[in-house]
């Protein structure tokens, strides 16, 4: 138990919480005060046998200031859910709608381009912050500026701090839209108090976080959101070398019928062209196509401009990074060093930090595991239902996720779920032909869900199954 092992530790005058990291010495006296051995050795060796894999990336020419110009912000916008982020971004849109190319499809992009009196501004389009998160854990942030949502009827709520906490760690300037404020029930002051609460002074307090009050549904205050959007970019100096060649930033990705693997990029710097050999991810590929969010085929793409992709070997993940290669030899030399390294990486398990870890893997002998292959419609659904996953709390089950990918069930997965003994988890995701068939011949099971909450529940409960047959 967490305090008899805090007051163990007083004894030995080690003073430390339940999460804080001790000495390996400390801990392994401690154990064996309890007749138990430090089972982390095995570990700790593994980790120095691992090899030092550094990823090499292409060559790329010098980013001359000369050539430097001016480009446009790339926003995030976040908030408590129902507080009007898509409201938001659909209203930014609708004024931007491309008068009836004919025969255009719309593509979604991952990202919108708005223009609004001859200012440009692109906007991420996953509202929330899962994507966001994700890129940032992947140091492949592309956003300048971020936007929190707090409505005027409602205040700030717990994933308006959530959010808030997310863009104060990434340093990155703030602007905060108060929506909703054609409601009668609109209460900004309560907001601003709100927020000071919570250690934000907005400028209308005197103090430095821009504030503008928005209505998505009537359109006002959207032209003021703009422009002090582009003030905020103004200040920050935002600026792109389109002569380099193209690097970019992956913000969605999918496996599209016809089309194969498409990745809904922002390019961070450069200029991107149909022909160009890219490298991202693991992934390379000569770029097929560049389609914009109005359907139509660029022949370039420049720094904060959105586009879909065409011509990858596969979908690369949320945040990875894209850069041009030579050739497509090259390019592909790159992605097969890469994904040796990933497979490397998930050969050597974590290091032992923190004490917790340590006494979970005391137990560990006695927990069961359960196993998934996750497969899903999009790169960005799969992470958050990993996630989502890894957030059931058990004491005695370990999740473990064997894959997490794109597409349909096929017969390797199948295969791979036979000899892991795992559980087929298929989110808006459809099993091939025969498949089912094989699955029951090798003891699969495969579960087929398009609504989240359903499948976390049904998890959940099968967690929970599990942990009675351990009583
Ligand atoms: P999200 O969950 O943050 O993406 O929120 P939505 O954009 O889906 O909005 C949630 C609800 O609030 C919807 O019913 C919207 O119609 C409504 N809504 C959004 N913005 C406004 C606004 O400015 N005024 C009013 N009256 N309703 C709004």
């Amino acid at each position: 138990k967490p305090n008899v092992v805090v007051s163990e530790l007083m004894k030995m005058r080690v003073f430390a919480s339940i999460t804080q990291s001790i000495a390996a010495d400390k801990c392994e006296a401690l154990l064996k005060s309890r007749g138990l051995k430090l089972v982390a050795d095995k570990r700790e060796k593994k980790e120095e046998s691992k090899p030092v894999v550094k990823l090499s990336e292409p060559e790329q020419p010098e980013d001359k200031e000369a050539d430097r110009v001016a480009r446009p912000p790339i926003v995030a916008v976040m908030g408590h859910v129902d507080h009007g982020k898509t409201s938001l971004l659909d209203a930014l849109r609708d004024t931007n709608v491309v008068a009836g190319e004919a025969g255009a499809i719309t593509q979604h992009t991952g990202a919108s381009m708005v223009e609004r009196k001859g200012m440009k501004v692109t906007f991420l389009d996953t509202p929330g912050h899962s994507a966001f998160s994700a890129m940032r854990q992947r140091g492949a942030d592309v956003t300048d500026i971020c936007i929190l949502i707090v409505a005027a009827d409602d205040g700030v709520n717990a994933q308006t701090k959530e959010a808030l906490k997310i863009i104060m760690d990434s340093e990155r300037p703030l602007i905060i839209a108060i929506n909703k404020m054609d409601l009668p029930t609109a209460n900004p002051d309560r907001v601003f108090t709100e927020l000071q609460n919570l250690g934000i002074l907005t400028e209308e307090w005197g103090g430095d976080y821009g504030v503008v009050k928005i209505s998505a549904k009537t359109g006002d205050g959207l032209d003021e959101l703009i422009e002090r959007i582009h003030l905020e970019s103004e200040l920050n100096e935002l600026q792109g070398n389109p002569r380099l060649p193209g690097s970019f930033v992956v913000v969605e990705s999918e496996l599209e019928q016809g089309m194969g693997a498409t990745a809904n990029v922002v390019i961070k710097n450069g200029t991107l062209k149909p022909g160009d050999a890219v490298i991202c991810g693991e992934f390379y590929g000569k770029v097929k196509a560049l389609v914009d969010s109005n359907g139509k085929r660029l022949k370039k793409a420049g720094p904060s401009d959105a586009v879909k992709l065409l011509g990858l070997n596969g979908p690369p993940e949320v945040g990875a990074k894209g850069l041009t290669c030579k050739n497509e030899r090259e390019a592909k030399v790159f992605a097969d060093e890469r994904v040796h390294a990933l497979r490397q990486e998930k050969l050597v398990k974590p290091r032992v930090t923190s004490l917790e870890d340590l006494l979970s893997q005391v137990n560990e002998e006695e927990k069961k595991v359960y196993k998934v292959l996750i497969k899903s419609d999009t790169r960005g659904t799969g992470e958050a239902i990993e996630s989502e996953l890894r957030a059931i709390e058990s004491e005695k089950i370990n999740l473990e996720v064997i894959t997490n990918a794109v597409g349909s069930i096929s017969n390797a997965d199948v295969q791979q779920a036979s000899a892991a003994g795992a559980e087929i988890i298929g989110f808006h995701s459809r099993v091939n032909p025969g498949i089912n068939k094989v699955a029951k011949q090798v003891n699969v099971e495969i579960k087929l869900y398009s609504l989240i909450y359903e499948l976390i529940d049904e998890a959940r409960e099968c967690m929970t199954g599990l942990l009675d047959k351990t009583h």
